[in-house]
């Protein structure tokens, strides 16, 4: 564990963040380094579904978060998802046409070692975030979650 939580703290210095960036810190340095726009969308969730996943487009990249849960679990497949898209993981799904979506990944395959890495570096990453109630024009980055809080949990 401890070398994994070198390479979460390494990852983000490398993205030029604080070792406790908030979420919506972490949203705008990963779309300033990549290049590529990053939305969050809250979805509906049906038992035995994943409860999340993410989806590269040829301009921008999406993560599915679950409605009907807690802000921390919100929090937490957000980081997982993240972990996926900052570790570059390699497509799973064939059968969707690529020249539209690069890479799609569910959550519910902990067989793989790609999602065994990125519940770890997720989980990690979690918890060096900084969950204060998020002010100013940050806050903006990630609307979709911060108008949340205080609603769920
Ligand atoms: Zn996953």
């Amino acid at each position: 564990m401890r070398s994994e939580r070198r390479r979460v703290r390494a990852l983000l210095k490398g993205l030029g963040l604080p070792p406790h960036p908030t979420l919506a810190e972490l949203h705008a340095a990963y779309e300033a380094r990549f290049q590529r726009a990053l939305r969050l969308i809250e979805q509906e969730v049906a038992p035995g579904e994943p409860t999340g996943r993410y989806e590269q487009y040829l301009t921008h990249d999406r993560i599915y978060y679950p409605k009907h849960t807690s802000r921390a679990h919100q929090l937490l497949v957000v980081c997982h998802e993240l972990a996926h898209l900052l570790l570059g993981h390699l497509p799973r799904y064939d059968a969707i046409d690529p020249a539209v979506v690069r890479r799609v990944l569910g959550r519910s395959h902990y067989d793989d070692p790609t999602e065994h890495e990125a519940e770890t570096i997720g989980t990690l990453l979690y918890q060096q975030l900084n969950l204060a109630p998020e002010v100013g024009p940050a806050a903006q980055l990630a609307p979709s979650l911060v108008h949340r809080e205080g609603r769920h949990v």
